[in-house]
């Protein structure tokens, strides 16, 4: 189950940048905050691609909403024709790992060879590397940082969730997804049930109007992460 085992003390500030120096082929790709004005909220979905993604993007479309899949490398290989999909209708991919590992109860030596699979599949799947990376759990072992650091891979958390995974009350997900949208908000969702109990990814669609309505009535508008965090056109 995606992020289930991430405790509530989560830190809120969930990018770490100054962990992972980018590598000088990346230096072009500089990223960071976007001041606290913007009306950007990053919309992420996580573990897929999978075969109901499509719905998903139907949804998002209708709504005028832009995202950021975190995807599986394992996923990719078994969803390439969705995976560019994903990126023909405007979205943005980002990796989670090869085969959802959590980092703390796995060996370094293969968070190397899952990290390894998981740059190696983005690759052979979208032709490009991969540049923003969630670790499975959102938990980060010391070699995570590194390995993701020697690929120029920039760790991304989130800063809110509606925990959709494992509360079925709409109103409280909702509610709980409500209380943390702002400029810069980074939201944790799941479109589909590939780590996650059945009929997670039909709720999470279900519940992308009210988010949108949520969005619109803030005056905030749903962005892949790139457009939250990078400085496209900055000096
Ligand atoms: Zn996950």
């Amino acid at each position: 189950m995606t992020a289930g085992l991430v405790a509530n003390a989560l830190p809120s500030a969930l990018i770490l940048p100054a962990l992972t120096r980018r590598q000088p082929q990346n230096l072009g790709r500089s990223c960071r905050w976007r001041t606290p004005s913007s009306d950007a909220v990053a919309v992420t979905f996580d573990d897929g691609p999978d075969v109901e993604t499509l719905r998903t993007l139907d949804v998002l479309e209708h709504l005028g909403l832009r995202a950021t899949f975190f995807a599986l490398g394992s996923q990719l290989q078994s969803h390439p024709g969705i995976a560019k999909e994903i990126r023909t209708r405007g979205h943005e991919l980002a990796t989670h790992g090869y085969a959802h590992r959590h980092h703390l109860l796995t060996r370094p030596s293969a968070i190397r060879q899952d990290l390894d699979r998981a740059v190696e599949a983005h690759r052979e799947v979208l032709d490009e590397a991969p540049r923003f990376f969630r670790p499975p759990y959102g938990q980060l072992a010391l070699a995570s940082v590194l390995e993701a650091r020697r690929r120029g891979l920039e760790p991304v958390l989130w800063s809110t969730w509606g925990k959709e995974w494992v509360d079925t009350d709409d109103a409280a997900v909702l509610g709980r997804i409500g209380a943390g949208l702002r400029p810069g908000t980074i939201l944790l969702l799941h479109d589909n049930d590939v780590s996650c109990p059945p009929g997670t990814g039909d709720r999470t669609r279900s519940l992308l109007r009210p988010i949108a309505g949520l969005l619109e009535a803030r005056g905030l508008r749903g962005v892949a992460l790139g457009e939250l965090l990078c400085d496209r056109g900055r000096p």
